[in-house]
This record gives C-alpha cells, structure tokens and sequence, in this order.
C-alpha cells in the first residue's frame, strides 16, 4: 500500500486501527520536573539588536542558556577578517555551518556552509574568518567552558553560561530590548 493512501480506505481493519493509532498524540502530562519546550522563530534574527557583539566584526545570538546543565547554544555570526580570541574547551562542542565559511589557525581543514564539525574537550584554537568571506554564521553548542589563553596555554579569561547570562542582560538594557529580553532562552 501506497504510505500517502487514506489509511482508512484500502486497510484491513486492523491496519486501520494501527494507524491511527500512530496518528494519536501522547495523552498524559509531561512530568513537573521537566521545563517547557523553547522555540525561536526567527533563530537568524531580522532585529539586529539581538545579536550581543563580543569582539570587532563578532556577535552571538543565544538561542538556549542551560543555566542547569552548563552548557549553551548560540549562532556565531563573523563578518569578513574577524577573529574569536584562542581559547581552551574542557567539554565537547558541536557546530553546524549555516552560512559563509571559518577556520582555525591550529588546523588545515576549512569548515563551509552545510558542513558538521565536532571540537574534541582539549582542544585549543583560534577561529578566523578570512577577509574574502562576508559573512559566515555557525550554529555552535558549546559544553561547560571556554577558557581564553594566551599562544602558551597561560588562562587569561574564560566564558561559561553565566558570563555569557551577563553579557546578554547588559547588551539588551543597553540596546533598548530590556534586560529581561534574554529570560526566554534559559532552561
Ligand atoms: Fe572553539
């Protein structure tokens, strides 16, 4: 049987039940621990003022603050010959390429547009974004910390969820969107 037919029509009778079955939503309560679903809209945001600027031609846009767990997901957006300071992961992070491309001046490889890339707890780069690229926006989900260090591994910084809390609420007074604005993002 066709998967597009009206399962009603051409199914025994028991096939029929099954599917609707499979059609019939969850009936009960999700549990009262659980915090409610986040979704954003407009996750590349058509307000300009939502993305938080953290260094020249750097700006994120947070999409969740897992102030319960440590860990975040925000865009990354660079524009052309743009740098995000070297620093140290503890944790895992993982990327998806929505736009442009970057690389780190620790490796070869060039992450672009459609492609995955997962950084290992231990690593330490430079991201770079080359003056012949516009624009390149990643999504990233970063764990724990980012620890900022100078060519030698010597601390000179870090960012956990709570710095980056911080950073939002100044940013979105300052802007006009009030500090409150970031209080949808946190679970
Ligand atoms: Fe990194």
């Amino acid at each position: 049987m066709d998967g597009t037919m009206d399962p009603g029509t051409n199914a025994a009778p028991g096939r029929a039940a099954a599917a609707d079955a499979k059609w019939t939503p969850y009936r009960h309560p999700m549990p009262k621990e659980s915090p409610p679903e986040l979704i954003v809209p407009d996750a590349i945001p058509s307000d300009e003022r939502v993305w938080v600027p953290v260094d020249d031609n750097v700006w994120f846009r947070p999409l969740c603050l897992s102030v319960t767990r440590g860990y975040w997901v925000n865009l990354l957006r660079v524009r052309r010959a743009g740098v995000l300071s070297r620093h140290r992961h503890p944790m895992p992070v993982h990327g998806f390429v929505l736009k442009g491309e970057w690389r780190y001046l620790e490796h070869d490889w060039v992450a672009r547009e459609g492609g995955y890339v997962y950084e290992a707890p231990g690593e330490t780069h430079t991201l770079v974004v080359d003056p012949h690229v516009e624009e390149m926006i990643t999504l990233f989900q970063v764990n724990g910390a980012m620890i900022y260090v100078d060519p030698d591994g010597n601390c000179t910084g870090y960012d956990d969820v709570f710095t980056r809390l911080d950073k939002c609420r100044r940013h979105y007074a300052a802007c006009g969107l009030g500090e409150g604005y970031i209080d949808q993002f946190l679970r």
